[in-house]
């Protein structure tokens, strides 16, 4: 709520207020720069805000760290995926155990089993032993949502997961999105694209120079003029 951050002058989140609702599929759209990555690393605690608050699940998670607030159940993956590019893809899915470098920690069969039914449901057996440096850009964000899928959360933000992909894997993605929904799944999702998440997402939050513009559903948020002016710069 009313959430702020500055860099120096620049007012990257001018006190957006902004609430998913548990099952939903939310969109957060709007220019380059208008502040939606920034929002995402406020509210996973990646920064500290400078005013505001970021409840989760009913618990003030506004200074909480990131670890901490993975672990409540917020995930989220990053624009840029950065998976370890030594590790093949299943090890990777194994390492959100251990990235804490807590040495000694087992890796349980339970555990390979939960990572091998990722691995299905994603459709990645065919790389799953591949290093993800050799995997393309839209399985690196496959790989992405399956680290995230590793622990379980409640909710998952995503930034862009199809920013750079192919057509076909990225129609892909958005099937598993809807699949993972259907079930139950709650998401944020960051696109700048409107044509992506048009039939995605269940409501829009549209950002505009780090202010919330407008929020509602996706043929009412899309039919706005403000929202129009916004993305054609007028
Ligand atoms: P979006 O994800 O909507 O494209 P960002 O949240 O990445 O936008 O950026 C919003 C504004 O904040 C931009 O002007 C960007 O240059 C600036 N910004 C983002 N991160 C930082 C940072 N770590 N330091 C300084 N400026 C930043
Ligand atoms: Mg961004």
């Amino acid at each position: 709520m009313d959430l702020r951050k500055q860099f120096g002058s620049l007012i990257a989140n001018d006190e957006i207020s902004l609430q998913v609702e548990a099952g939903e599929i939310h969109g957060i759209i709007g220019p380059n720069g208008s502040g939606k990555s920034t929002f995402f690393n406020t509210v996973t605690g990646f920064y500290d805000a400078d005013g505001g608050s970021v409840y989760f699940d009913g618990t003030d998670i506004t200074d909480a760290s990131p670890d901490e607030i993975a672990r409540r159940g917020l995930g989220r993956t990053f624009q840029i995926a950065s998976p370890f590019r030594d590790l093949s893809v299943r090890e990777n899915l194994l390492s959100v155990y251990t990235a804490g470098l807590r040495s000694g920690l087992r890796i349980t069969e339970g555990k390979r089993e939960r990572a091998q039914e990722i691995i299905e449901r994603l459709e990645i057996e065919h790389i799953a032993d591949h290093e993800a440096s050799d995997i393309s850009g839209g399985q690196q964000q496959l790989l992405e949502l399956g680290r995230i899928l590793m622990l379980d959360p409640q909710c998952i933000m995503l930034d862009e997961p199809t920013a750079g992909v192919n057509p076909a894997l990225q129609n892909r993605i958005l099937d598993h999105l809807r699949e993972l929904n259907e079930e139950g799944q709650t998401f944020v999702i960051i696109e700048h694209d409107m044509s992506v998440i048009s039939g995605l997402t269940d409501r829009v939050t549209v950002f505009d120079q780090g202010k919330v513009v407008m929020d509602g559903d996706f043929e009412t948020v899309t039919s706005d003029e403000r929202v129009r002016e916004a993305y054609l710069g007028a």
